[in-house]
């Protein structure tokens, strides 16, 4: 599984662990696990379409 990465000097998010600013990035705490986590699905819906665009994916 890959790790997404969160680039904290320019809030960007990457895979990458030095980001294209030259930073060193930081994986992404996710938010306290609930079982009834149901907005974890809305969650990647949203997030990958943004991920597509900026060309990380
Ligand atoms: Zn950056």
């Amino acid at each position: 599984m890959k790790h997404i990465l969160l680039c904290q000097s320019c809030n960007t998010y990457t895979m990458k662990l030095i980001c294209t600013c030259g930073e060193k990035t930081s994986p992404v705490k996710p938010p306290k696990f609930s079982p009834e986590d149901k907005y974890g699905d809305y969650r990647r819906k949203v997030l990958k379409p943004q991920l597509s665009k900026e060309g990380i994916l």
